[in-house]
């Protein structure tokens, strides 16, 4: 990892809009620099990963308004089951840097923590997987472009991986996640997921989140119930805005000197996002942490759908999902947690999808979920039940 990020800060700057023809400097010269490394780790693994550069032209605000050419690269290691090889889960990190200006390609943009560091994470996903894979559902470790001119690549490629025929079962995004400066590190790093938009049922986002949590543990996840950090936006948000399970990792606490400021001193201030501020031991707890998580979420059954609580106004509440076949599956885990709290607990078990009446147990004291587990133990992410008709307590019309 401390290799791969030395030879892309190497490049000078990554800005999108710098060249992508120049070998020596410039966001090119990254993608060169990134491609190689996937390349040789597709040969380690036998020809068992395939990288794809994807190129593509983008428009916004900051490539002038006039369409820019850019290119994402994936490595994709096909899942080994028939049916789950259609489902992807995806770790990403954006390829593209910027100085203090976002449109000055001569300016100097290292970018090493923002995110050189992200990079290394999915690229050190890529070889930590591919070794030996296990994975029954899909993987693809990506490195994007166009993230600082407005979430281009990432917007692109939720459109590519549904061209492509995929669903998309988890998205992890990693961006800024090189540095943990303060005493007493390594601490968690941050992950930040969004609320959704249903009363009632939490976003698969949330669910993502909490199903990494629960895979890696509380001691290395900081959960933060929140899409992204105030004023900052990430790639998992395009995944995110279309319904999308994603999330984002971020290192515990940001120093901002070290972002988006072009290298220089001002009055005894070191500005500038170098190498020498990273924390190798951190960020090889969080490449780990996703791998991890990737390995686990990628050999689980397929989740449930359609998963529905009815039982209002009764004493019972009864709860009903659907799952397609899958002879690898042992069954499912109905949860249930206190509508205060952060964490599912298991309620019951349950061999086959269909409806189960949950005795004595009031709908409204609780929220609901199920999830999948195969014979593996590995568990799908969390499927909230949503309630089918919840009239509301509207007052009885005037006479
Ligand atoms: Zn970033």
């Amino acid at each position: 990892m401390r290799k791969l990020i030395s030879q892309v800060v190497g490049c000078g700057t990554r800005l999108t809009i710098s060249s992508w023809s120049d070998s020596r400097r410039g966001i090119g010269c990254g993608g060169d620099v990134v491609a190689a490394r996937l390349n040789e780790i597709a040969k380690e693994s036998g020809g068992k990963l395939q990288v794809v550069v994807d190129k593509f032209e983008m428009t916004s605000a900051r490539t002038g308004d006039k369409p820019v050419a850019m290119e994402n690269v994936y490595a994709i290691l096909p899942g080994t089951d028939e049916k789950l090889a259609k489902t992807v889960f995806i770790v990403s990190g954006h390829m593209d840097s910027r100085a203090s200006d976002p449109m000055k390609a001569e300016l100097d943009a290292p970018g090493a923590d923002d995110d050189a560091s992200g990079v290394a994470v999915s690229v050190e996903c890529a070889r930590l997987l591919s070794k030996k894979p296990t994975n029954r559902a899909t993987l693809i470790f990506a490195v994007v472009s166009g993230e600082e001119q407005g979430l281009l690549g990432s917007t692109h490629m939720v459109e590519w991986v549904a061209q492509q025929g995929y669903k998309v079962g988890g998205m992890l995004d990693d961006d800024i996640v090189g540095a943990d400066p303060a005493a007493g590190a390594p601490h968690r790093v941050r992950l930040f997921s969004g609320n959704g938009e249903i009363d009632d049922a939490d976003s698969s986002s949330r669910e993502l989140a909490r199903a990494i949590e629960e895979i890696d543990g509380r001691a290395a996840i900081r959960m933060v119930f929140r899409v992204d950090r105030y004023g900052r936006g990430g790639d998992h948000y395009p995944f995110y805005k279309a319904g999308l399970p994603a999330v984002r990792f971020t290192e515990p606490l940001e120093n901002y000197d070290h972002q988006h400021q072009t290298p220089r001193a001002e009055n005894g201030v070191e500005y500038g996002d170098l190498e020498k501020y990273l924390n190798f031991t951190f960020m090889g707890d969080v490449a780990r942490d996703n791998a991890e998580a990737l390995r686990q979420l990628a050999l689980a059954p397929a989740a449930p759908t359609n998963a529905r609580l009815t039982g209002a106004v009764t004493s019972d509440a009864k709860i009903s999902w659907a799952a397609g076949e899958d002879e690898d599956r042992a069954g499912f885990e109905i949860l249930w947690r206190e509508t205060t709290e952060a964490r599912w607990r298991v309620f019951d078990l349950a061999m086959s999808a269909g409806e189960t009446v949950l005795k004595g147990v009031s709908t409204d004291n609780h929220f609901f979920a199920v999830r999948a587990v195969g014979k593996n133990g590995a568990r799908s992410i969390a499927v909230p039940t949503e309630m089918e008709r919840r009239p509301p307590p509207l007052p009885s019309p005037k006479q």
